[in-house]
């Protein structure tokens, strides 16, 4: 796809332009994650050699407000010097051992103790498997072989997990990707979000078949679009009718949008929630967990296979750990706060320039839609005006402002984005406002 970048933002990244095009001779796309490439938006990534507080500072020497914050986990800004103190002194008794250690009780502990769905938890090293270990303990636990998904919710890049939405009410997962075969998809439903009767239609038309529903808690990777009322205990409610486990994906909220994740916010209680981001503190730790009796299926304890070489891993606990530390209710009180002013003005600025939006929050979490309807399924999402977000963000990104470089993901702020930061933010607006008004498909 040919994304157009408007005139009025020429070029100016001279080294990062190098950069990716040596990149791109070496790595696919010259990324090694999809999003990182700007297709959605056309022009060329920044690479980013610093960070620190709310900023960001690229290989052209240029700063930039964070609004990004590595895709969730910075909730304390970057470098963060406890943080980085934590790290050092676990770098310095050696990075990995293969071996259990301290550190991973300490995470664990940590995470039991906010969560109280949470009675186990076992650690891995991205979302991506916590989340396809969550569905093969599901599977394992149950004997039953179908999932059901929502479109629109991301859970990584697992098999079963690509599969798109089709028509009708119980669709059988097609594969959204070469190299997921059918096979592998089709024990997926791919069900419309926030539509409580499709999932009733499906465990009707399945009986006894379906292992597990898994949901994001509120959905950030479709833009924001947050549960409503009651969809989230209506799954829980109905996999208990039917002897299927709910599955909380808080990858993207948990520890991010209160002290325990989404949970903390609606209560609904899961049979297994699967976390990571903000956990690893901006290290590769992610974990899955929930009742006892269904982890206790999970080897060694149990027959379900499951392990990580770098599982557990020392530097990465250390990490976590001390970000979570650092989590207390003052720490959201200023993630909120700052999001709360962000949004007030984002909405200020478009509405001044009469630009049609909804700004959708879930927590801290917030992204803005251009369209001027609300938005409660991906397929709303989808039929927003997203040339006017192109437009609107490189005007933010040429006066220094860093968004999402998409309009179907999460904004993210962090305890460190001060009263500095947020001006900054609020001086681009107006520009970046008027260039979505003025944009054109
Ligand atoms: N689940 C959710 C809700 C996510 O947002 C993501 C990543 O964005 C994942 C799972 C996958 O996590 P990872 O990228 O660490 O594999």
């Amino acid at each position: 796809m040919q994304v157009r970048i408007p005139v009025s933002f020429p070029y100016e990244a001279p080294v990062s332009q190098s950069l990716f095009e040596r990149a791109s001779a070496v790595t696919p796309g010259g990324v090694n994650s999809p999003v990182r490439a700007f297709r959605a938006v056309g022009g060329t990534p920044r690479f980013m050699v610093s960070g620190a507080g709310p900023y960001l500072t690229d290989a052209d020497g240029r700063e930039y407000v964070d609004l990004v914050c590595s895709w969730g986990p910075m909730i304390l800004g970057h470098s963060h010097p406890e943080v980085i103190a934590a790290v050092q002194e676990a770098v310095s008794r050696g990075t990995s051992f293969g071996t259990p250690g301290a550190g991973e009780v300490e995470l664990a502990e940590e995470i039991v103790a906010r969560i109280e769905p949470v009675e186990q938890v076992r650690l891995v090293s991205s979302g991506t498997e916590a989340t396809m270990s969550a569905i093969r303990l599901a599977r394992g636990f149950t004997g039953r072989p179908k999932v059901v998904k929502f479109a629109g919710c991301y859970h990584g890049h697992v098999d079963a997990l690509l599969a798109a939405a089709g028509s009708g009410v119980a669709t059988f997962g097609l594969p959204d990707t070469p190299g997921v075969t059918g096979a592998q998809a089709g024990d997926t439903i791919v069900l419309p979000y926030n539509d409580l009767e499709a999932v009733r239609a499906a465990f009707a038309a399945h009986p006894g078949e379906i292992a597990c529903v898994i949901t994001e808690a509120s959905p950030g990777n479709m833009g924001v679009v947050p549960p409503l009322p009651g969809f989230n205990q209506g799954l829980k409610d109905i996999c208990a009718d039917n002897g299927a486990l709910y599955i909380s994906d808080e990858v993207m909220t948990g520890f991010r949008v209160s002290k325990s994740g989404w949970y903390g916010i609606d209560g609904v209680r899961p049979d297994l929630m699967t976390f990571g981001k903000v956990m690893g503190g901006g290290f590769p730790a992610a974990a899955f967990g929930g009742r006892a009796d269904v982890m206790a299926h999970l080897a060694p304890a149990g027959p379900v296979y499951q392990a990580g070489t770098l599982s557990g891993n020392p530097i990465a606990t250390a990490a976590g750990v001390a970000q979570l530390r650092l989590l207390d209710d003052a720490a959201y009180e200023k993630v909120d706060a700052v999001s709360a002013e962000l949004r007030a003005l984002v909405t200020e600025a478009l509405a001044k320039e009469g630009v049609a939006h909804r700004l959708q929050v879930a927590g801290n979490m917030f992204s803005v839609f251009f369209t001027g309807a609300d938005v409660t399924n991906y397929d709303e999402a989808k039929a927003q005006e997203s040339f006017r977000f192109t437009a609107f963000f490189h005007s933010m990104l040429a006066q220094g402002v860093y968004l999402p470089p998409s309009a179907f993901e999460s904004w993210f702020v962090s305890t460190a984005h001060d009263t500095q930061a947020v001006e900054r933010i609020a001086a681009a607006l107006p520009a970046a406002a008027r260039a979505a008004a003025e944009a054109t498909e």
